[in-house]
């Protein structure tokens, strides 16, 4: 069989099993699992292949709760390619020019250059109001090609390098957070490892849905469920669209320029870092959107939600590594946020008592 090597979990452990996929004419995927005779087939309508972040493996979601995880991102898109050629959804084709344009760098900054200058204009007067606006008038599309592009250079200056968390770990993080994202309709995150040494112990949100989880913050965690308030938070901020927000909140051009078109060469860059290129200092009101949006989430899984406020004093004590602020407990205090997860905690118990 000539598919597409990758590694089978089967949802209940976290040992992989080395497989091949293939995807038919007629829109199914097959998966071959060493060691087992029979083969999965799964209609591609219920499978769920997650964007591309730079270069990290890619988990494909089978139904059930297996996956498989594929490291070849170039053939795992050229099978797609393969398969919905013809008649594909008219967002796929999107998101294929959008490649293709920015694969061509040119053409992607002459298209995005159009719409910073839109944004600029509007920036000018940089009030959160306005900054509403950008949002509103931004599609997800162009955000999400911002997030490659602030990802790329996280790549490219170092500051996020390849994660050493063990890979049945990530398998069982990806499947908490999937879960999570099932659960609140928040389709367009995704998640990715990586180790920092700048950001230290941190989780952070890039604009267009990817979220970020530190090796460092992995490991500073005492349990899954700290684990999972941390991403929760973390999806309120993409669902609220809180990142794009930051970024047009900012009067900086050199920000604008650089998060739209990538382009590191900016002179600037040196003097702008990457901790001003991801300022996450999210204003108090999003926190507690994100904060609101978490405790939901987290007293329906039935986990209490004092567990982001037990993290979060822990991560107060770090302060990231290298004097980065970190953003999941900066800006409103620790403190505060721990008392109002307490709070939702005991209404939550209130109300059952009251049922
Ligand atoms: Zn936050």
């Amino acid at each position: 069989m000539n598919g597409l090597p990758c590694r089978y979990y089967d949802g209940r452990t976290s040992t992989p099993r080395e497989a091949e996929m293939t995807i038919t004419a007629d829109g199914n995927l097959i998966v071959a699992i060493d060691g087992i005779e029979n083969r999965e087939v799964h209609s591609l309508a219920d499978v769920r292949i997650p964007h591309r972040i730079a270069d990290t493996p890619r988990h494909v979601r089978l139904p059930g709760g297996a996956s498989c995880e594929v490291r070849d991102n170039h053939a795992l898109d050229a099978m797609q390619v393969r398969t919905e050629s013809g008649r594909q959804p008219v967002g796929r084709r999107f998101e294929r020019l959008l490649h293709r344009l920015d694969s061509t760098w040119r053409g992607a900054a002459a298209a995005l250059a159009v719409t910073a200058a839109i944004l600029l204009s509007f920036t000018k007067w940089g009030t959160p109001a306005v900054a509403r606006l950008v949002v509103a008038a931004t599609p997800p599309e162009l955000e999400a090609v911002i997030g490659e592009n602030l990802m790329t250079l996280f790549l490219q200056l170092d500051v996020l390098t390849p994660t050493e968390v063990d890979e049945g770990r990530q398998a069982e993080i990806l499947r908490a957070f999937y879960e999570m994202k099932d659960d609140t309709g928040v389709e367009a995150a995704v998640l990715g490892f990586f180790s920092s040494a700048r950001f230290g112990p941190n989780a952070f949100a890039l604009p267009g849905g990817t979220v970020v989880i530190t090796d460092e913050l992995v490991e500073l965690a005492d349990n899954d469920e700290e684990i999972i308030a941390v991403l929760a938070h973390e999806l309120g901020h993409v669902a609220g669209r809180h990142v794009l927000r930051r970024i047009a909140e900012r009067s900086s051009m050199l920000v604008l320029w650089t998060a739209f078109t990538g382009d590191v060469s900016v002179a600037a860059l040196s003097v702008l870092g990457p901790d001003q290129l991801l300022d996450q200092r999210y204003s108090r009101v999003a926190e507690r959107e994100a904060d609101r949006f978490a405790f939901e989430y987290l007293l329906g899984a039935d986990i209490s939600p004092t567990r982001l406020g037990e993290l979060l004093r822990r991560l107060e004590g770090t302060h990231g590594a290298g004097g980065v602020p970190n953003w999941l407990a900066s800006h409103q205090g620790a403190d505060e946020r721990a008392r109002n997860a307490a709070e939702a905690a005991e209404r939550a118990g209130g109300a059952e008592a009251i049922e």
